[in-house]
């Protein structure tokens, strides 16, 4: 059994981040969020059986190369049913499902709160995150009904894996699921008489 390699790439205005996940072994992978600057992504992915384009969620600056990615490859794109009211999909991705490339395994998580179509790809202990938890805080959520939602996926679904699982979210660099349950146990024991949502940082909010 292989360990995942991943790669990732910042690209764009907004930074987001586009992963490539593969195999060592076998150097079959997948595209995860090709957010921008296609020409970049596509010379990564050189010497790679890239099987996929995996969605995390359909926020534009996650997809301004998704057209070129898939005309170049001409691969299937892959997504929560739900985005299917943003953009054409190949592949429609229940809670729970698994996903192969290679000898590589992963599931897929549905993580709904900040957009209704955001899941997660747990491979091992790696979980490519989209925009569902960054380093210090969830993802933008824009209500308090949604900030109560992603606080329900992430204990849910993120926080009861290992501490060491390591966090690659949609922006920013890499966190770790001990650290991150650490903060939100810090921010939940805070009395708080309003509701928040919106940026939320587990340490200062
Ligand atoms: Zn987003
Ligand atoms: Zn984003």
């Amino acid at each position: 059994m292989s360990e995942i390699s991943v790669c990732r790439l910042p690209l764009g205005p907004y930074q987001t981040n586009c992963y490539l996940l593969s195999c060592p072994s076998t150097k079959e992978g997948i595209i995860v969020d090709p957010s921008a600057e296609p020409d970049e992504i596509l010379k990564a992915a050189q010497g790679l059986k890239v099987n996929y384009v995996f969605i995390t969620h359909t926020h534009f600056d996650h997809l301004q190369a998704l057209a070129e990615v898939k005309e170049s490859l001409g691969i299937p794109i892959v997504a929560h049913p739900l985005a299917a009211q943003k953009i054409s999909m190949d592949r429609a991705l229940q809670d729970g499902e698994s996903l192969s490339f290679g000898e590589i395994q992963g599931t897929v998580l549905y993580t709904p709160g900040h957009t209704p179509d955001s899941i997660c790809l747990l491979s091992g202990k790696t979980l490519i995150a989209g925009d569902t938890l960054f380093p210090g805080g969830p993802g933008k959520t824009g209500s308090p009904e949604a900030f109560q939602q992603i606080l329900r996926s992430l204990e849910g679904k993120i926080f009861g894996l290992p501490d060491e699982t390591v966090v690659y979210p949609g922006h920013g660099g890499e966190t770790t699921v001990g650290q991150a349950r650490a903060e939100y146990e810090l921010f939940r024991s805070k009395p708080r008489t309003t509701p928040v949502y919106g940026d939320v940082l587990w340490l200062s909010a």
